[in-house]
């Protein structure tokens, strides 16, 4: 699952900040992109 498209995330952030049960991390990609991360085990959205 990802919350926007990743060649169109900007990184803001705004995901990580208003999910609910704090279940986004933001990690960086191979490319040096910060990117959220959705641990499925704890989203309620899944
Ligand atoms: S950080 Fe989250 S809310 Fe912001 S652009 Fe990327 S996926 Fe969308």
């Amino acid at each position: 699952m990802s919350i926007c498209e990743t060649n169109k995330c900007t990184g803001c952030m705004a995901c990580y900040n208003s999910c609910p049960k704090n279940c986004i991390t933001m990690e960086y990609d191979d490319n040096g992109t910060l990117l959220p991360k959705i641990n499925e085990n704890i989203c309620i959205r899944l």
